[in-house]
């Protein structure tokens, strides 16, 4: 018998699991919006104090997966307002996807993804790039110097702008973070009994280790999937709106390939200009 081949048995357990498959599809969407239902209403408030501790106790959600589901299901609802037939958001990594990107471009993204024939989680996301990235652009005048980040995208005048202005602040804890490594690898090979108990080694490990975790908070761009527009909702910069380069490198190539197309206009960095 071919081995492809799927018994009368196999066949009958296929369309058992399909036909459950296919119930269950969305079903992120329908727990998000009863869970909403029930925080706008507070119908919890009988037993619980509040929604978090509502859904911790008798869910086992920890409050910001109970937050995304909810999130989720509006957007699903906000797709569905647009493309009333053949939707294709079933799970929550597309709606995740899509959450990032601004409400008015959502419906956009989703055509976009369509049309590419790539409704995934990493198509809606790639769409996302294209759409948000063309949109985000700031179209540099010419009398303005407009700061860039490092890799010269012009960093738009949102919370990514005021966090990149306070990078300093980092500066100063790597300065001090280094200063305390280069003490403590002085003394790596001292004979000196004073240091005697320290364990200098790990001590400088430690420290070389601190500066690195420390130095990810240094922004290098802006963030590539909300283009420092959306960042409430951006679950990869966390509401900065810039990334570090390590987070950076992160970004698919096929995104940072497309931020670059959009610029190639010519921006004066300020420092530049001064
Ligand atoms: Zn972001």
């Amino acid at each position: 018998m071919n081995e492809q081949h799927l018994s009368t048995l196999e066949q009958n357990q296929l369309k058992s699991s399909e036909a459950i498959i296919e119930k269950t599809l969305g079903a992120f969407a329908k727990c998000g919006i009863e869970l909403a239902r029930i925080k706008d209403n507070r119908l919890y408030r009988e037993k619980y104090g509040t929604f978090e501790e509502y859904v911790k106790v008798r869910w086992g959600f920890e409050r910001n997966y109970a937050y995304r589901l909810i999130e989720a299901a509006e957007v699903k609802r906000d797709i569905e307002k647009v493309y009333p037939n053949g939707i294709q958001i079933t799970n929550e990594r597309q709606a995740r996807a899509l959450a990032v990107v601004p409400k008015e471009s959502r419906a956009r993204v989703y055509k976009q993804a369509v049309k590419t024939g790539d409704t995934t989680a990493a198509g809606i996301q790639k769409a996302a790039a294209q759409i948000v990235i063309r949109d985000a652009a700031p179209k540099p005048s010419k009398n303005d110097a407009v700061l860039v980040d490092e890799t010269g995208y012009p960093i738009p005048n949102t919370v990514a702008l005021e966090y990149w202005e306070r990078s300093d602040e980092v500066k100063q804890v790597l300065d001090l973070i280094n200063k305390a490594k280069s003490a403590v690898g002085d003394l790596l090979d001292t004979k000196d009994r004073l240091w005697h108990e320290a364990h200098i080694q790990s001590a400088h490990i430690d420290l070389k280790n601190a500066f690195r975790s420390m130095a990810t908070a240094m922004p290098y761009a802006v963030c590539g999937y909300c283009q420092g527009q959306t960042t409430k909702t951006c679950t990869f910069c966390g509401g900065k709106g810039l990334v570090s380069k390590h987070a950076w490198n992160l970004i698919p190539e096929e995104i940072r390939d497309i931020r670059a197309k959009t610029m190639t206009k010519k921006v004066v960095p300020m420092e530049a200009k001064a």
